[in-house]
């Protein structure tokens, strides 16, 4: 799978490229990373990105031109808008993504894009929450984080990726390691037992009850069978 950033700031980059499990997936060859400079697409010789608004008021705002030639020299891909305006990045939206083959982030500032890139591109328009930060590329690595965990082969380990938080709609159970005892706080006894099935269930069980206690309203969207349902019932949650 490859990204595509386009970016004021390429350097902000850097630090994903540099380590953790993104960067391993691309050592791996099953990540592609590519980092857009976007004033190597500017028309004038200031190089210039942004401007004044029309109607006046304050802040600058992203010039049209340079974003429509970068994207078109670089060629085809999912185009995600990072903006505040857009649909809320979630896991569902993540496991969507993850299914192109090719995406390419556009990273504003300031104000934003000029309106008419909009229309021009007809962008998937992601919001990562509903306040504002400084600059796309923070959003856009992170969204690129949640998507390329989940390319095969990327977590060495793809149970973990399944088990994460929000996979089939719940959140995480809790997890622990050693030592046993840590200044006086015992590992619950049924996850040194070495019962597999009644740690499964165990799990499953506080996994409900998180996401019962903290998130309930990710009980209505949740993938629920029927031992979860009975679980539900038994904690009174259902
Ligand atoms: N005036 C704009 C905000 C611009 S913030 C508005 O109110 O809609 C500058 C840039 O940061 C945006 O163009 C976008 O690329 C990024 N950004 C800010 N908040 C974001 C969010 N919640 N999600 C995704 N991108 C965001």
């Amino acid at each position: 799978m490859r990204f595509d950033f386009i970016t004021i700031f390429p350097r902000m980059f850097d630090p994903l490229l540099a380590e953790g499990v993104i960067a391993r997936g691309v050592k791996q060859g099953l990540l592609e990373i590519r980092v857009w400079d976007l004033r190597d697409f500017a028309s004038d010789r200031h190089r210039s990105t942004d401007d004044e608004a029309y109607g006046g008021g304050p802040g600058m705002v992203m010039l049209g031109e340079p974003v429509l030639r970068a994207v078109e020299e670089i060629g085809a891909g999912h185009i995600v808008m990072t903006s505040p305006q857009g649909r809320p990045f979630t896991q569902a939206v993540a496991n969507e993504l993850r299914d192109k083959q090719r995406l390419v982030f556009l990273c504003g500032r300031y104000e934003g894009f000029d309106h008419r890139v909009h229309e021009a591109l007809r962008p998937d328009e992601i919001s990562i929450g509903d306040f504002v930060v400084s600059g796309g590329e923070l959003p856009a690595m992170l969204m690129a984080d949640a998507v390329g965990r989940l390319v095969e082969g990327v977590v060495g380990n793809a149970g973990s990726v399944e088990e994460d938080s929000f996979f089939r709609g719940l959140l995480d159970y809790p997890h622990y390691t050693r030592p046993e005892e840590l200044r006086g706080m015992r590992v619950p006894d049924i996850l040194l037992s070495g019962h597999h099935e009644n740690i499964r269930k165990w799990r499953k069980e506080q996994a409900l009850r998180a996401t019962a206690e903290k998130r309930p309203d990710l009980l209505e969207t949740a993938e629920l069978d029927d031992e979860a349902r009975e679980i539900l019932r038994r904690l009174g949650k259902f």
